[in-house]
């Protein structure tokens, strides 16, 4: 789970920011600051160097960091006047400390410094008491980048030095392992390799283009979806990207959210039309297109939905963080007495989902409001009341692991979360549901219930799979490139021994096979067999048939699978019943203890 403010290990890390910026003063004079947290894996701070900065003084820093922690210096805590600090920083010509702080003069009489040795450095805590506290082998440097002050592209460049730091050396050693394993399986590089995305600037910034390999897993997942979602009672809509601003005024997205909006498009005489950021408003104006019954509820109206978000250009990453992505998205609305079947149906399906992909290490965060400061929320103690014990008995009926916290949820609505681990041990949210009593009064929506009055309903926002961008990163990270069958862009390949002889046969097996679209090819290539075999184990292909003279002449194929060093001779009819069977059932062939189906 996350790291806690009075978790020792964050207290650590803190601490060892203000220790880097210590080493960067005595080895650089004359160097400003900008900020330094603690991070997931350590910490960073931003320097304003007089001269650029070289990587390769990174041990430099790094010994006088243990120089620092050998001093045994002490941590004291001193509160001082705003007035006081901001000059205190000022006469030390640290512009942008000043900056900070004159903003945050508003907020309070008095503000707390830290010192360590000679350095201060403004701070709300906590850091360890005595710098020897640190062991010097549980951290070091790990490299510098540049970033902006305060992520703002118009203002200065700063240089970020980034350090590791763990609760203990093996543990530091295990993460930097881990992270060069994962490297080899970076989405981004299996994207470029196994040709599933591309970017280009002739496009823009955050607009992946999938491929056409990419494509595949893209349409398989919607394909799994839409037909759970069916199966779950979803009925599927379609809604326009551009839309009227008035509509996102009614949602309330604007003007809060304005600026992770593409700017608008003014036409039709001075009207404003925004590419959509979320497909929530869309739903729910189809809900409020007629007059609704209670008969009609509970209403799900699934969408995979194309939505644009304007993403700071020092932020995106990869597909993790895009500008244009596709939401696997849907609007439950419900009556107050069917939210918690509702709510349990939505959680049961991500079950379903995670079951299918083997995601074994997820929790839920259950985010709820705050009893006491209820003014950041929607005005309602019964509905608060009413949803969040609902939200419990589903979470303990289930039986998946949750944390709960207070005061993190949205002011219309309890949320909850699913918190799964990337292959570095990150922490990531997959996908929140949320719940929501305020928008629909918003946006005028009633039925008519059994009593004939006319009553809101309740509105369940989820998207089990988030968008298709994060999730297929996530999945390529998971599974190191390698899909099932059911997924896979190419599912099989067939290699003749000798084109000449028995490529008419190849072409005649791969002919049936794509006439029952499967995704396939005959390699007539002129290349050797062995080396069309290993081409195709690094394109992760999960099925090669051999094919020669015996296997024509009694109508089989010899089949190799993927990271198997086994191979099986069999008829082809029972090689079709077999990968009919895998496609029907979505079998995960690329895990190894998975059985496959009988013909
Ligand atoms: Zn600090
Ligand atoms: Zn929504």
């Amino acid at each position: 789970m996350e790291e806690k403010e009075h978790d020792p290990l964050y207290t650590r890390r803190h601490s060892l920011a203000h220790v880097m910026a210590a080493a960067v003063r005595r080895l650089f004079p004359g160097t400003k600051l900008g900020f330094g947290p603690a991070i997931d894996n350590g910490f960073y701070y931003d320097f304003q160097f007089a001269e650029p900065f070289d990587a390769e003084r990174l041990p430099d820093i790094e010994a006088e960091m243990r120089r620092i922690i050998a001093e045994k210096q002490d941590f004291v805590r001193r509160e001082v006047p705003f007035a006081e600090a901001v000059k205190f920083f000022e006469d030390e010509g640290e512009a942008l400390k000043a900056e900070y702080m004159r903003e945050l003069a508003d907020k309070g009489e008095s503000i707390s410094l830290y010192d360590n040795g000679e350095f201060t450095d403004m701070c709300a805590g906590p850091h360890v008491d005595n710098t020897s506290r640190i062991p010097v082998d549980c951290f070091c440097l790990d490299y510098s980048s540049g970033a902006y002050w305060r992520g703002d592209q118009s203002r200065e460049m700063l240089t970020r030095i980034y350090g590791l730091a763990f609760g203990s050396k093996k543990e530091l050693k295990e993460f930097i392992r881990a992270r060069e394993e994962a490297k080899k399986y970076d989405h981004r590089k299996l994207g470029k390799d196994l040709e599933l995305f591309t970017m280009s600037e002739k496009v823009g910034l955050g607009l992946p283009l999938w491929l056409p390999n990419g494509t595949v897993l893209r349409e398989e997942l919607e394909k799994l979806a839409k037909e759970w979602e069916q199966r779950d009672g979803y009925k599927r809509v379609v809604t326009p990207v551009i839309t009227n601003e008035q509509l996102f005024y009614t949602s309330g997205h604007l003007p809060y959210y304005a600026d992770s909006m593409y700017p608008p498009m003014n036409i039709d005489e001075g009207q404003n039309y925004y590419l959509k950021p979320m497909n929530c408003p869309f739903h729910h104006v189809i809900f409020g297109s007629r007059p609704r019954s209670y008969r009609e509820l509970p209403l799900r109206l699934a969408e995979y939905g194309n939505v644009y978000r304007y993403e700071a250009s020092g932020t995106l990453a990869g597909l993790l963080r895009v500008r244009g992505m596709c939401m696997n998205d849907a609007h439950i609305y419900c009556s107050p007495e069917q939210l918690e079947n509702e709510f349990r149906s939505v959680i049961m399906l991500h079950k379903r989902y995670y079951e299918l992909f083997r995601i074994e290490n997820y929790w839920l965060r259950l985010s709820l409001h705050d009893e006491i400061n209820t003014k950041k929320y929607v005005n309602n103690p019964e509905a608060w009341k009413q949803s969040e014990d609902a939200i419990r008995r589903v979470m303990k009926d289930i039986g998946i692991a949750c944390e709960e916290v207070a005061g993190e949820a949205a002011f219309y609505g309890p949320k909850v979360d699913f918190q799964i681990r990337n292959v570095v041990g990150r922490e990531e949210t997959a996908s929140t549901n949320q719940l929501d009593f305020a928008v629909p009064e918003r946006f005028n929506l009633t039925y008519t219930g059994s009593d004939g009055e006319v009553h809101t309903p309740y509105c369940i926002h989820r998207a089990p799979l988030g968008t298709h961008e994060r999730f297929l990163a996530f999945l390529m990270e998971r599974f190191k490139g390698v899909f099932p069958t059911w997924m896979s862009p190419l599912q099989v390949l067939i290699v003749p021994v000798s084109v000449e002889r028995f490529g008419a046969y190849a072409e005649k097996l791969a002919a049936e096979l794509n006439d029952r679209l499967f995704r396939v090819e005959a390699d007539l290539g002129p290349e050797s067999m062995n080396k069309k075999i290993r081409t195709a184990a690094t394109n992760k292909i999960p099925n090669i048939l051999v094919v020669g003279g015996k296997e024509e002449e009694t109508q089989s194929v010899t089949w190799r699978r993927h990271g198997h060093q086994e191979q099986r001779s069999l008829p082809f009819a029972e090689f079709l019943a077999i990968l009919e069977k895998m496609r029907q059932q979505r079998v995960m062939d690329n895990f190894e203890d998975t059985i496959l189906p009988e013909a």
